[in-house]
């Protein structure tokens, strides 16, 4: 028989590493930095669990557009995943929202992302906010992917024009995935890892 080949990173091992308010509290090792953005309520928190096997890791939110910083969480000590706060939540005031400006001007300013991860609702036509994410991604210059989430609410039928509709409204470049994904299903998952893996360097590929 085959011996069973070891996965690239151990997902299980996975520590809440900081949070991270301003610049000096970025790390600036060389570990890749695979970032996630959404829309608050999107699903972003049940998305990452889901990547991660976890029930409850990252907050499931209780109270959505309230935290205004980024999560830093380090898996199998070999990449850095990057919880960016969630943005467009309508009852957020004028000097929050700038403090969401002022925060991701100052992460991509020091061009950490490895990968950039932007989650939407499958259901809808993405947000001018949305649109906004995905146009820091587009300038970072770096592989990006979006996450179609909530597919287990729509029907089957509806899933073409949708992924259409996401990918004019954000206009992709032909190059960036849109992965249908369900946190609640798990539809998407693999997917969305073998993707991650790759950008884990191959020498730590035991
Ligand atoms: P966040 O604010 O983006 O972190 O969103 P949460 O992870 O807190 O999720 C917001 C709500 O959407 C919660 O009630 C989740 O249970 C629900 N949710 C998240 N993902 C899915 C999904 O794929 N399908 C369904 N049906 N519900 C989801």
């Amino acid at each position: 028989m085959m011996e069973k080949q070891k996965p690239v990173l151990n997902l299980h091992n996975v520590e809440f590493l900081r949070s991270a308010v301003k610049e000096s509290d970025f790390p600036r090792d060389a570990l890749p930095q695979i970032v996630f953005a959404g829309k608050s309520n999107v699903g972003k928190s049940s998305v990452i669990n889901k990547l991660l096997g976890r029930k409850n890791f990252a907050r499931v939110s209780a109270q959505p557009g309230k935290t205004i910083h980024i999560n830093y969480f380090l898996i199998d000590r070999k990449m850095y995943l990057v919880d960016l706060p969630g943005y467009g939540y309508a009852r957020v005031s004028k000097a929050e929202q700038q403090r969401w400006g002022a925060l991701m001007e100052s992460y991509f300013a020091m061009d950490l992302l490895t990968m950039g991860v932007q989650i939407v609702d499958i259901r809808h036509k993405p947000t001018r906010d949305d649109v906004t994410m995905a146009d820091w991604f587009r300038a970072s210059g770096k592989p990006w992917v979006v996450i179609a989430n909530k597919l287990d609410k729509i029907k089957k039928s509806q899933l073409e024009a949708n992924l259409a509709e996401i990918r004019q409204t954000l206009l992709l470049p032909e190059e960036v995935p849109v992965i249908p994904f369900s946190a609640e299903k798990g539809n998407g998952r693999d997917e969305m890892l073998a993707l991650m893996f790759a950008h884990v360097g191959k020498e730590d590929i035991e």
